[in-house]
């Protein structure tokens, strides 16, 4: 019999089955460069319906600088809007962070995949890998640690 552990699993990002189900952020770290970017997973009302919306955090304010680069498929592959590719057999940026999105088994040793958390202080949400893993924003650990 397996041993029942009293904590709950780390949730991880799992690729098309993610981007079909989850709404919320997800960052991911090249463990080449040590980089990072945050990308977000949303439905979003589009005139009369809603559509499956992929975007990359590229601003300030991790809760709304975003910009839309695809749609997610039900099946959870990502179809890049057609400003956002290259048009030729090298795939533009956007491209490749559709792959990347996809296929985190492709990247396995490249890049580490964190889901969004929230301060443990103040409940915003952490998008940097290494606010994720401490489970508290920058700020806020300064506060912690006191004068
Ligand atoms: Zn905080």
């Amino acid at each position: 019999m397996q041993q029942e552990t009293l904590n709950e699993p780390t949730p991880a990002f799992s690729g098309r089955e993610s981007l079909a189900k989850y709404n919320g952020r997800v960052t991911v770290k090249s463990l080449r460069t040590g980089d990072h970017r945050t990308f977000a997973i949303q439905t979003e009302q589009w005139t009369d319906e809603s559509a499956r919306v992929v975007s990359l955090l590229d601003g300030p304010d991790n809760e709304s600088d975003y910009t839309g680069f695809g749609f997610i498929q039900p099946d959870g592959s990502i179809r890049v809007w057609l400003s956002k590719r290259s048009g030729t057999s090298r795939p533009s940026t956007w491209e490749q962070y559709a792959r990347i999105l996809e296929s985190p088994q492709a990247f396995e040793g490249l890049c580490e995949y964190h889901l969004e958390a929230r301060c443990r202080r103040c409940g915003r949400t952490l998008t940097t890998p290494e606010s994720i893993e401490s489970g508290i924003g920058p700020v806020c650990a300064g506060k912690e640690e006191g004068p």
